[in-house]
This record gives C-alpha cells, structure tokens and sequence, in this order.
C-alpha cells in the first residue's frame, strides 16, 4: 500500500469518527504515513485532506528526501505554538491526539497551547498496520531471513563454558554484521534453570553440557522487526528436557497446522494451550501464543486466553507462534516462529533448524 493509499484509508476513519485532524507522535506510525525515518517530529492529517510534517532543523533535508507526499512545517523554538497556529489556520474543530503515544506531561502542554478542542484517539494508525500489504510482507521475511541465517552460525558457536552474555554478545555482532540496522529487543539467552524466566537478561552464568539454553532474537530490517526463539540441548541432555521440548513443539505444531483467517485470536491461542494442558504443564504456559510483528516487534494483534473475544486473525496479519513451558527451578523451552495469515491458513516466514539436538 502506498502512502497516499494509507492517508486515503485513515482520513476514511477520522471522517467516522468526526476528528478534524490529527496529531500522530508515534514514531512508528509516523514512519508508516509518511516514510520519515527520523527520531523527532508530528505528523498533523487534515480528515479532509492535506498531511504536514513537522520537525526540526536537524531533520529538515531528510523529511524532505523521506516524505515527499507531506507538506514540511519547520518547528523552531515554540513547536507547540507553531503546531497550534496551524491547526488555528485549517479552522479544525477538534484535533485528535494518541492517547498511546503521548506522556501525561506532553497533553498537559497541549492543553496550554491554543489547539482546537483535543480529543484522545486510539488505533486509527495502528487500526491500518495490523493487516501487512505485501510490501512489508517481503520485508518482515527478509528480517526473518536474516535471523534464520544467523541462528546457523549461532548453531556452530554453542559451547559448554560460554557465558550467556558472551553468546548474546556474539549474535548481536553477527545480526549487525548481517546487514540489522538495529536490534528488535535485547538478545535473550536463558540457560539451564535460568529458562524458567521467559524473558532472562543474559548472565555471566555459563552454558552447561547437559541442560538447554534458549535463545530469543531479533532483527530490524528496513524498519520492520523479526523475533525467533530455539531452545536447544547443549550436549546430551535428560529426557525430561527432550520431553518438555516435545510437548512444546507439538503445541506449536498445532497451531500453525491449526490457524485460519476468521478464526478468534483467543481460538488460535487454544490450539497450543490445549496441548500443553492436556500434557499437565498448563498453568506453566503463563503467557499469550504470539503477538503482531511489523514496524514494532510487539503489536497488535495479541494472541492470548484474555484477547478482546471479538478480535479475528485476517489475513495479511504478520504473528509469532510462540508457546512455551516454564518449570521454577528446572528450566523452560519457547519455539517461536513468525507467520503471516493466508487464505487458507498460516504461511511461515522463519525458517530456522528446529532441533532439539544442536
Ligand atoms: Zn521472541
Ligand atoms: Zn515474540
């Protein structure tokens, strides 16, 4: 979808909604309208039409080579007057703000400039990001191609005797090397008990022969994030870690065989619940199936027991599959792969070993 196809299709629902304009602040739906990738500056879209950009001095060349569908508005000393004199100038009657993206102290200083009566909105934007046209299809699967290769050579460097901080250290290093501008999150690696906490910092404690280590990673790639997790044996481990990790693979086997466009996300977040209960390890899967990935690794939709009942998988939505099971003081196993909604089920865009055995 184009840029003007994405401004089209918001001002359809401000004109619903009956928001005169609207001030995007979320720099990740700011990227989206208008292309700019710099860290400072407002969108204002006018539901009538007409998109300004606003920002400063430092961001002026690149907003003009980023966003040539948007008018510039140079901001200065007094941004927010200058945000506020425009909105006076397009005679707006209310001016829609994201309640998401903006601190308490920010709307305070709204309200003591001369805006046209403010409005808290939420999910216009991302109302049109969570189903991904084939544009950004394209680009979530070369980040997670991205990640699939680093996770082979990440494969070749688990060793007894490494810290997890030194292997978080060496993936980084290789998902830079591979052409990530950045990180989606901080590299995860939780080994041996240490995979009882779904979301481990790295330790200076060392990997073990014998136990599991589990890896959660991901890249950014022209903007758009990838997230995949393995656990994986290190060594010759027990059979009750080769048993967990069973467990958990059929749950997510499950799932991906099992989703379809239509059905709840509640009802996708079952398919892997169900099997990790009926194996008697439901109370330690404490956390959702999966979770929308696009220009944010955490967006909506959210795949989980206590999902808005009403929220359906469409396609086009980009999701993790991500079930796992945590035992206090033993260890845990997550897989997470990422898929997009097809017509006639999930297509997976990772593609990475799955293997219990390194
Ligand atoms: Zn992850
Ligand atoms: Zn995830």
């Amino acid at each position: 979808m184009t840029c003007p196809a994405r401004l089209n299709r918001l001002r359809t629902a401000l004109q619903e909604s009956g928001v005169d304009g609207l001030l995007v602040t979320g720099a990740t739906n700011r990227r989206y309208l208008s292309g700019f990738t710099g860290s400072s500056g407002y969108l204002l879209i006018d539901s009538r039409g007409g998109q300004w950009l606003a920002t400063d001095f430092r961001y002026w060349e690149q907003a003009r080579l980023e966003a040539p569908n948007f008018e510039l508005l140079r901001l200065a000393t007094k941004p927010l007057a200058t945000l506020a004199q425009h909105c006076r100038e397009r005679e707006w009657k209310s001016l829609g703000f994201e309640a998401a993206h903006c601190t308490y102290e920010f709307v305070e200083r709204l309200k003591a400039e001369a805006f046209p009566p403010l409005q808290p909105t939420s999910g216009f934007v991302e109302g049109l990001r969570i189903q991904k046209d084939e544009v950004e299809i394209e680009l979530i699967r070369e980040s997670a191609a991205l990640v699939d290769r680093v996770w082979e050579e990440v494969l070749t460097i688990i060793r007894p005797g490494l810290t997890e901080r030194e292997l978080a250290l060496a993936i980084e290093f290789r998902l830079r090397s591979a052409g990530a501008s950045g990180l989606s999150f901080p590299t995860i690696v939780a080994s041996g008990p240490r995979g009882a906490l779904a979301h481990a910092e790295p330790t200076e404690r060392q990997l073990v022969a014998g136990e599991m280590v589990t890896v959660d990673m991901g890249a950014v790639w022209q903007g758009y994030c990838s997230d995949l997790t393995r656990t994986v044996a290190i060594g010759r481990a027990g059979k009750d870690c080769r048993q967990v990790w069973d467990i958990v693979r059929e749950a997510q086997q499950a799932a991906l065989q099992g989703m379809q466009p239509g059905m709840t996300c509640r009802e996708a977040d079952a398919l892997a619940r169900d099997v990790i209960s009926k194996a008697g390890y439901g109370d330690l899967f404490g956390h959702g199936l999966g979770h929308g990935v696009g220009l944010d690794v955490h967006e909506e939709p959210r795949l989980g027991p206590g999902t808005d009942p009403d929220l359906v998988l469409q396609e086009g939505m980009v999701v993790t599959v991500e079930p796992g099971i945590y035992r206090p003081g033993w260890g845990g196993v997550r897989l997470e792969d990422l898929v997009v909604v097809r017509e006639d089920g999930v297509e997976v865009l990772s593609n990475a070993l799955k293997s219990f055995n390194l």
